[in-house]
């Protein structure tokens, strides 16, 4: 079965970068029947939408702002993205959670906008270390969806893929430890059943990817337990070969 590859690239890559990344990459992944989605910097997007355009591969945005328009200095509209034909937008991550303190209701405001505007979203969620030895992952993941999916509708949710990120699994910040098999297993079944409770009627619909530390080496084990439908990949979609590798 086909699977969701997210890529992340954080603020890495400049736009000639970009550029010869996706001069390599795209010959690479074109027999692929996977979704493969990669979510850029601001800077190199309108460039690398012009170069994946009549691939298949899509170029995502990893942030906008709450506003349509305005006196918002540094920030990134829903108009700018649809003007360059971006269709999907990457929102909640921990990066922006914990370095910028964007929080559940700010980040909901954003997936409603995105999603009334016709974008698929990425609604990154995750438990940090701290509140996972507390046992209070579950309880973190139910507000995060509840919240960060309130007032979005069965219909529009289907536009959203959700993205388990626990926070001390992601490479860069180097708790040194990384999610088991099982501990996926359980917390993605377990977001399964919060989002069935939220969603009777489509919930089998949403997809799950999950995200820490995808590699070449774990990615095979990782996309074949249940409830994963997909990966978000940080470090590892820096580099052509580890990217294609994760894909394959
Ligand atoms: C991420 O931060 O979204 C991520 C998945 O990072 P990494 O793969 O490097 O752990």
């Amino acid at each position: 079965m086909s699977k969701i590859f997210v890529a992340n690239w954080k603020m890495n890559k400049t736009v000639s970068e970009a550029k010869n990344f996706l001069t390599e990459f795209l010959p690479k992944v074109a027999d692929s029947k996977n979704e493969i989605i990669i979510a850029a910097n601001a800077v190199c997007l309108a460039d690398a939408q012009k170069k994946v355009r009549r691939t298949n591969v899509q170029m995502a945005a990893q942030n906008i702002y709450t506003e349509r328009a305005g006196a918002f200095t540094g920030e990134i509209s829903v108009e700018m993205l649809k003007d360059i034909k971006i269709k999907t937008i990457m929102l909640g991550h921990s990066e922006r959670r914990i370095y910028f303190a964007e929080n559940d209701e700010f980040i909901n405001k954003k997936v409603k906008l995105a999603l009334n505007e016709g974008f698929k979203v990425v609604l990154c969620i995750g438990e940090k270390e701290e509140e996972r030895e507390n046992k209070h992952t579950i309880g973190v993941l139910t507000r995060q969806l509840k919240v960060g999916l309130m007032d979005v509708s069965a219909e529009q949710v289907k536009n959203v893929y959700v993205a388990y990120e626990p926070i001390w699994s992601i490479s860069t910040f180097s708790t040194g430890k990384t999610a088991t098999m099982d501990e996926i297993a359980e917390v993605h079944g377990e977001i399964k059943k919060i989002l069935a409770e939220m969603y009777p009627a489509v919930y089998k619909d949403i997809k799950i990817l999950y995200g820490g530390s995808v590699s070449p080496k774990n990615a095979k084990s990782i996309l074949k337990i249940k409830n994963v439908d997909g990966a978000l990949i940080g470090g590892a979609s820096l580099k052509v070969e580890s990217l294609v590798e994760v894909v394959k």
